[in-house]
């Protein structure tokens, strides 16, 4: 595979300390590409670009309906090239590649939705209390943007902030996570191919305390929007102090679902799985809390465990994989930390709560799919986000005390209520303090419904109408249509 350079200026760089870095397939630790490992003074070529196009440039001035032609181009381009960038994501992420060839839908979906309502927002007129005048709102794009994305899903979550930034005629410099850069890498080719000026979209790769730390702390920079672990958000958060940037925060999850006995037994099973096991748990809406009532936990956690122990493990790019690996030892050793924590703390290991044994799994960062009993809400295990394929059950009596254990947590990422009762489920829905829950389902996203955290997971939304309005200012301008002296003083 060609050097993965950066994006800077409408050219292709590499960094200028001359640095490069492997990307490896976690699935059997080889080399699969090398990328520039760009820093601060990379960084700061291409926020200095993205200033000069957004001060000097016309690309605010374009027409939205002109800026949402070129974001549907770059939509049809990724569905042109799908194949090409599922295969870049699961070979980078480990996923399955039935994954990818989703999430790439998702991704053309949301370019699409973006330069679908990019031009039908014209502002509004006001009713203005004075005579003779004329009051109206309007939005503008907010300048210079620092977009930072992390590993688990590097293309959707770069395309929840690339596609409503340029429609709203800001200019941009992202920073992908520096160990899953192809897929973005890809995407700014497709940029480039569209037609998006020169200095618009810039890319920058390397590490976070490096390329990120600059973005975050840049006066040069008029937003940060960060999606990635809680402990980077509030250093980012804390460097954005400095020209009081605005600030959108992505942050992590620790997702409920509250099983009730009135549930459709073998779809809650079910769907208990699909909420964790996708891409081995690393997913922020990973729904790896079950609270299961007390009256079908033993049947229930006997039905998962059944299911759960035949989950095929492999290549992403074998046709029966249902689970490939975490993306990194680094995080395999996380993952292994958080289960010892939890043996530690009492918890029952059902199933799993350890590496394979299998011999065609040794070069890969594998752990089995984990079911942790005898779960309760002091425990760092329920606590914690673990980020892997792991599930940590507690119990329940009463409505009440589920929804209280559901939101005993920093976090208020999402949540899932599984019961056939939708007057409950209505209930729990209302009082449980997340950005979204689902009822009889999980893990289920769309573009035109907005995501982001209660709590501690965040700050914002991305998707929907609310998602292109964190790229945009709004400005009140009132006409006075028959000026005349005041005579007050
Ligand atoms: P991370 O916080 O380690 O890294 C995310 C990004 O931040 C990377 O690009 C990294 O290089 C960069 N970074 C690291 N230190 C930085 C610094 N000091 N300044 C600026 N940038 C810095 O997160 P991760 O491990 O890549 O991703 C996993 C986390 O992301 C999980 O907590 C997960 O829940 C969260 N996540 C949240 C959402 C959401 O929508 N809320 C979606 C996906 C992932």
């Amino acid at each position: 595979m060609e050097l993965q350079q950066m994006y800077i200026d409408g050219r292709w760089v590499n960094a200028q300390s001359g640095n490069t870095r492997d990307i490896i397939n976690p699935y059997n630790q080889e080399v699969i590409a090398t990328a520039v490992e760009g820093d601060e003074s990379d960084a700061k070529a291409a926020i200095a670009a993205a200033r000069q196009a957004f001060d000097q440039g016309d690309w605010k001035n374009t027409s939205a309906t002109e800026r949402g032609k070129i974001v549907r181009k770059i939509a049809d381009f990724i569905e042109r090239d799908k194949e090409e960038l599922a295969y870049l994501e699961s070979l980078d992420t480990g996923k399955t590649v039935e994954e990818s060839r989703g999430d790439m839908d998702d991704i053309a979906g949301v370019f699409h939705y973006y330069a679908e309502i990019a031009d039908k927002d014209g502002g509004e007129i006001i009713e203005s209390p004075l005579p003779n005048s004329i009051s109206k709102v309007v939005h503008e794009p907010v300048g210079v943007c620092g977009q930072i994305t992390p590993w688990n899903y590097p293309l959707l979550q770069a395309s929840w902030k690339l596609a409503p930034a340029l429609v709203t005629g800001n200019t941009l410099i992202m920073k992908p996570s520096e160990i899953t850069p192809l897929t973005t890498v890809k995407v700014f080719k497709l940029i480039e191919e569209a037609g998006v000026p020169a200095g618009v979209a810039n890319l920058v790769l390397g590490a976070g305390s490096t390329t990120g730390a600059e973005l975050s702390e840049s006066k040069d920079v008029d937003l940060i929007s960060f999606t990635g672990g809680i402990a980077t958000g509030k250093k980012i958060m804390k460097a954005a102090t400095d020209n009081v940037k605005k600030t959108a925060l992505e942050l992590g999850g620790k997702n409920p679902n509250i099983i009730f006995a009135d549930t459709d037994f073998e779809t809650a099973v079910d769907q208990a799985m699909n909420g964790v096991f996708f891409h081995a748990g690393q997913i922020c809406s990973a729904g790896t809390r079950l609270i299961v009532e007390e009256s079908i936990h033993d049947q229930f956690v006997e039905a998962l465990v059944n299911r759960v122990k035949n989950i095929k493990l492999g290549s992403g790019f074998d046709d029966d994989t249902q689970m490939g690996p975490l993306i990194s030892k680094e995080h395999l050793n996380k993952v292994i930390d958080y289960v010892e924590t939890g043996k530690k703390e009492g918890v029952t290991v059902e199933v799993g709560g350890k590496q394979p044994e299998d011999p065609e799994l040794q070069d890969g960062f594998f752990y089995l799919p984990t079911v942790l009993t005898g779960c309760t809400t002091d425990m760092d295990v329920v606590q914690e986000e673990g980020f892997g394929p792991v599930i940590t059950v507690e119990k329940f009596s009463t409505e009440d005390e589920a929804v209280q254990l559901a939101n005993d947590s920093i976090y208020g990422l999402a949540g899932a209520v599984f019961t056939n009762n939708i007057a409950k489920a209505e209930r729990c829905a209302q009082a449980m303090r997340m950005g979204t829950v689902w009822i009889n389902e999980m893990n289920v996203y769309f573009p035109h419904a907005p995501w982001g955290g209660y709590k501690q997971s965040g700050i914002g939304r991305e998707l929907g109408k609310l998602g292109l309005e964190e790229y945009q200012e709004t400005k009140h301008i009132l006409q006075n249509i028959k000026p005349e002296p005041l005579n007050w003083f």
